[in-house]
């Protein structure tokens, strides 16, 4: 059985663990006791630091929470590099600046390591469904090299173009996700004022030339079953979309949407903080037109 290591097992890094669970010897690392103890629990081997992690294998995933902690897992005490194997492949799935990306490629590079971007769009759902996409980004070799792995995770695996591209395309991605929830809370918000049931609302623009991913999954799953839980936190869309309006200031694009979708989002931040629910855009919606799009 092969092996593989993976760090980071939260909301999105525990599904895309699983499915390799299914098939590889895995080796685990995380800050959080209990999702490494879910991951024992399934025969996985659970490491004190990522560098212990890195002595038993050569193919390493990492899905945390910003660059800056991957920089620190990779390069910080009891870091990967501390022992990681020359040929050895870390995979950061990470919703990652491709900046720091390219820093941390080009330095792994001169020590004979691997580093490559490859981010997932399709959440928690997309990953234990087999079909969350991945864009991966690094050289057309090392994309060959990793891609038989990958295929256990999904049927959706892209070749994005050089280092960093991944993450570029996962930002612009999350941005217009983030813009497209918004128009699409304001709209339903507009419709319920003028008496029409959201449900029906959703049921017809999803089959109408205004559909979006907030129309065909955000508004029917989560907001109106009363679910009102994605597992995607509203601190993680603010780093989103913060890395593409750092791509945007670096390469001088106005943005103007982008911008005015950020100022909304920080009104649910400002009330309902960092670790809540991206669901909760949608309360920050209700108090702001006064309609009441959830059941
Ligand atoms: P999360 O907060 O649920 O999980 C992050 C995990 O990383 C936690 O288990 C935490 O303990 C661990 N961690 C943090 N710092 C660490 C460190 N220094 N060493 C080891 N472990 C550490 O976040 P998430 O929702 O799983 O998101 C992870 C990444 O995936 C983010 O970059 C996010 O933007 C991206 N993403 C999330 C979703 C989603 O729907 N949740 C979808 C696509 C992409």
């Amino acid at each position: 059985m092969d092996k593989i290591g993976f760090i980071g097992l939260g909301n999105m890094g525990k599904p895309l663990a699983e499915r390799l669970l299914k098939k590889y010897k895995l080796f685990v690392y995380d800050l959080n006791e209990q999702n490494l103890n879910y991951f024992t629990s399934k025969g996985a081997t659970s490491c004190s630091n990522p560098s212990e992690l890195a002595m038993h294998t050569s193919r390493i995933f990492l899905c945390l929470p910003t660059s800056k902690i991957v920089e620190e897992v990779v390069n910080g005490k009891n870091g990967l590099m501390k022992s990681a194997m020359k040929g050895t492949y870390i995979i950061d799935m990470t919703t990652g600046e491709p900046e720091i990306t390219r820093k941390i490629s080009k330095y792994l590079k001169s020590k004979e390591i691997s580093f490559v971007d490859a981010p997932v769009s399709g959440g928690p759902k997309g990953a234990n469904q087999g079909n969350i996409a991945i864009m991966v980004g690094g050289t057309e070799s090392q994309f060959a090299k990793i891609k038989p792995i990958m295929d256990d995770i999904s049927s959706n695996i892209f070749y994005a173009g050089k280092i960093g591209s991944g993450h570029s395309i996962k930002a612009g991605n999350n941005l217009l996700n983030l813009i497209c929830r918004m128009a699409s809370f304001e709209v339903i918000s507009l419709l319920v004022k003028d008496g029409v049931d959201p449900k029906k609302a959703v049921e017809i623009i999803q089959k109408s030339s205004g559909r979006n991913y907030a129309t065909e999954i955000t508004l029917p799953d989560n907001i109106l079953s009363g679910k009102m839980v994605q597992g995607f936190s509203t601190g993680l869309m603010k780093k989103d979309a913060g890395v593409a309006t750092k791509i945007a200031d670096s390469n001088q694009v106005e943005i103007p949407l982008g911008k005015l979708s950020q100022e909304l989002l920080k009104k649910t931040i400002d009330e309902f903080g960092e670790d809540a629910d991206m669901s909760n855009v949608a309360l920050t919606y209700e108090k702001l037109t006064g309609a009441k799009i959830r059941p």
